[in-house]
């Protein structure tokens, strides 16, 4: 298995190198082997899998994807770690390191290209400053995708996984669960990272559904409707709907089809299950 995810290799890789670590790429490496594994393990990588990782860092969970997997591509913003990256993934011959913005990287043409345009398995310790652009990206350009693995802020991970009537409900709860299924697989201590994060991180899993659990007539008023409602999470979702400047319909049709859909005038969007937003969706769009 690989040489890195423990505290002294890394340690000597950060020195050899003079490596600073840069507080705004949300650089906090991993050092602890048996989280990696883990992480390796329930994303079910096979030979037969091609793995996008998603922010390497100086490589260590990238080794143990090069084991467990057929071709591995990691795409990484910050040039100083390409050096270092050459050097702790020298001995595999299945993995090629970009040095990009993840944000920027046709990732649908990456698929297309190395793995015939079958689903790939995306495992990454994220940066969690752009933890939610990254996973709606992959979500919603239509990527082919089997598995997303991903450590994330421990709040983030609660949020795709919880529903209607809790606190941390909202508009990525319901994306997530509109195109996954979300299972948290662990909770992981600052403790187990150098430097140690300010904040608790979990790792979970995301497996991408074949079919949606709901269908919906239009996918994109669906998910207008529900940034529109949680927008303005303290007003009415009739409020939220009325204010918000690309939802085109009227007070009355807004207004009726909350009606029609059965629920008391004064619902918050917070309270609607996703069952609930395609059909309110599905009476929108009929009205036009
Ligand atoms: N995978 C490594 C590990 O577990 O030790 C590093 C994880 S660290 C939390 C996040 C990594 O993502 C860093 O290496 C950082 O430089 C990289 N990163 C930050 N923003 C990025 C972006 N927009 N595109 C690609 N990589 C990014």
């Amino acid at each position: 298995m690989g040489t890195l995810g423990n505290p002294k290799s890394t340690l000597e890789i950060i020195n050899k190198y003079e490596f600073a670590f840069q507080k705004k790429f949300g650089q906090n490496f991993l050092i602890d082997s048996n989280i990696v594994e883990k992480i390796v393990r329930d994303a079910g990588v096979t030979k037969d899998d091609f793995v996008l990782e998603i922010g390497p860092g100086i490589g260590t969970m990238t080794q143990y994807l090069c084991e467990s997997a057929r071709e591995v591509v990691a795409v990484e913003i910050d040039t100083k770690l390409i050096p270092i990256l050459k050097d702790t993934l020298g001995a595999y011959n299945n993995v090629s390191v970009i040095n990009e913005d993840i944000l920027k990287v046709d990732i649908k043409k990456l698929a297309e290209e190395r793995n015939g345009g079958r689903p790939i398995k995306v495992v990454a310790n994220l940066p969690y400053y752009i933890t939610t652009p990254i996973i709606m990206g992959l979500f919603e350009s239509h990527v082919p995708i089997d598995s997303i693995t991903i450590m994330v802020q421990k709040e983030v991970a609660d949020r795709m996984q919880v529903g209607p009537g809790t606190k941390d409900y909202g508009a990525l709860s319901l994306a997530v669960q509109y195109y996954a299924k979300p299972q948290i697989l662990i909770n992981v201590p600052p403790t187990c990272f150098m430097p140690k994060p300010n904040v608790g991180s979990a790792v979970i899993k995301l497996q991408r559904y074949d079919n949606p659990p709901v269908t919906v007539k239009n996918e994109k008023l669906m998910f207008d409707i529900i940034r529109a409602s949680f927008n303005q999470r303290r007003k009415t979702l009739q409020n939220g709907l009325n204010n918000a400047p690309n939802i085109n319909y009227s007070k009355e049709q807004i207004v009726t089809a909350i009606e029609k859909l059965g629920v008391v005038a004064t619902v918050r969007g917070e309270a609607l299950t996703l069952e609930q937003f395609a059909k309110l969706s599905d009476i929108l769009y009929e009205m036009k």
